[in-house]
């Protein structure tokens, strides 16, 4: 039998054949200590919180030593990347070590992210800096309590080791939890392969664990209910004004969670052709610009189902384009309920569509900051102050005329992470310091709670501090 607190592993994914990962453990570590330990994740997972603190815990928690039960595998899958098409890319610095399932019934893929090479690390070292791992924990937590759908982060640990970036840092590991790890990315690879066994088997495994009211087998409507859960996950982002900087078909969850926290951001004063991310040169995945990108990647995951949407190939592309077809319709119902509900709307017709979009041309000519003119919105005070000149807001106030405060107070964080915050953070951080990263997260977890202590975390950055790019 397994150990006495340790997780009770079921694993689905290391079920299917050999083809769709590599079976290996992760690569030990110096010395491994604990940074963070999601307890509230623990117990919504079914884990023993108090088992991942103990050593065997964190041995685990390292890649140190794989308790009973546990199956460590690398994924395989491919992705276009910046556009560019790349046949193997895979897990290269990631190891699932298995899946569990929570008192509620979800199953849960554990992860570690950091965890050493694998067959697919390509150049790379296999590992993950303390910066980026720091990053990614903020990021994600605070994307759930948006209820954004996103991968979450049960831990990070430090390795010990030092890994070698711009700058030389403390390596550490990220356990990174999700409903699954499948990407369109994955179904590309074997798509890419001719391998139609594995595309079907592929297919089933993730309408079971993300649309199991889907029939087995059913292409086109899992490619409708991706294209419904991306849509509305991007408006989500767009709303709260997050850019994800490497939006790659192999960072596209199949799920329609937000997955692979880089160089994202949200941004400080609203434009829509902001872009953070230092690797992205020509501005592909700008504000703006997210929508679209989604498209071109739901198409690249249509283009893998065809088969098994209609054995008739002119047939299924049409089906396909159909559903494709959807996303704008879907997207503009999403962009709707997040957007109207900023300005305390429940729902409203097209002269609302044009009442937000003027909101936001003065916002981006007046470099009004985003969050927080909308939390001074619900607020009912300060939102002219966002703008240059705040005649601008007081015009467009006169022909909104007040919205819901309570609605507005739900859609509308007083908290989000602010990159010279997080930043800041990762600073301390480096240096041993984690009461910035903890006090940061624990702002987080209520973002649409006034808290007088956390209000300093609200002020947009100082010329100074502005951070003008993010780097992964
Ligand atoms: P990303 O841009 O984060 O989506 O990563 C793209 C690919 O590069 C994935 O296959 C990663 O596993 C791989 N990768 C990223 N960083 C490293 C690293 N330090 N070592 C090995 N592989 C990496
Ligand atoms: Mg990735
Ligand atoms: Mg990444």
């Amino acid at each position: 039998g397994k150990e006495m607190g340790s997780p009770e592993f079921d694993n689905s994914y290391a079920r299917l054949p050999e083809r769709f990962y590599t079976k290996m453990n992760p690569t030990p570590v110096a010395a491994p200590a604990l940074i963070a330990l999601n307890d509230a994740l623990a117990g919504d997972m079914g884990l023993d919180a108090a088992w991942l603190r103990s050593s065997d815990g964190l041995a685990m928690l390292a890649g140190n030593r794989m308790p009973d039960g546990a199956e460590p595998l690398a994924q395989a899958y491919a992705g276009h990347q910046f556009g560019g098409w790349s046949p193997q890319l895979g897990d290269g610095r990631a190891n699932v070590l298995g899946e569990v399932v929570g008192p509620d019934g979800a199953r849960w893929d554990i992860q570690l992210k950091g965890s050493g090479p694998t067959p697919y690390s390509r150049m790379g070292d296999g590992r993950a800096g303390l910066g980026p791992v720091m990053r990614e924990y903020i990021f994600s937590e605070a994307m759930h309590a948006l209820s954004v759908p996103t991968t979450r982060a049960l831990a990070a640990v430090l390795t010990g080791e030092k890994v070698a970036r711009e700058v030389m840092q403390p390596g550490a590991i990220l356990t990174r939890v999700a409903g699954s790890h499948i990407r369109v990315g994955t179904f590309q690879y074997f798509a890419a392969r001719q391998d139609r066994e594995a595309l079907a088997l592929l297919l089933d495994h993730a309408i079971g664990r993300h649309y199991p009211h889907l029939e087995q087998g059913d292409g086109l409507g899992f490619l409708q209910a991706v294209t419904g859960a991306q849509a509305s996950l991007v408006a989500e982002w767009m709303g709260l004004g997050f850019i994800h900087g490497v939006m790659n078909t192999d960072n596209t969850h199949v799920g329609g969670l937000t997955i692979d926290y880089g160089p994202c951001a949200f941004m400080d004063a609203y434009h829509p052709a902001t872009v953070f991310s230092s690797i992205d040169q020509g501005g592909r995945y700008v504000y703006q610009g997210q929508p679209e990108v989604l498209v071109w990647n739901l198409a690249q995951l249509a283009s893998c189902l065809l088969p098994f949407i209609d054995a008739d190939h002119d047939k299924a592309v049409t089906a396909a384009r159909e559903a494709l077809g959807a996303f704008g319709d879907h997207y503009t119902k999403s962009w709707k309920r997040v957007f109207f509900a900023k300005i305390g709307r429940a729902m409203g017709g097209d002269d609302q569509v044009v009442l937000v979009q003027d909101l936001l041309t003065r916002m981006a000519d007046n470099q009004a900051d985003f969050t927080r003119t909308f939390r001074a919105m619900a607020r009912g005070e300060g939102a002219r102050d966002e703008f240059v000149d705040p005649t601008s807001f007081d015009a467009w106030e006169a022909e909104w005329g007040g919205g819901d405060e309570s609605i507005m107070r739900a859609a509308n964080p007083a908290v989000i992470p602010r990159n010279h915050r997080v930043e800041e953070a990762i600073q301390a951080g480096m240096q041993g310091d984690y009461a910035p990263f903890h006090r940061l997260n624990e702002a987080l977890v209520r973002p649409y709670d006034d808290r007088e202590e956390f209000a300093d975390l609200e002020a947009a950055p100082t010329e100074q501090q502005l951070v003008r790019q993010t780097f992964c």
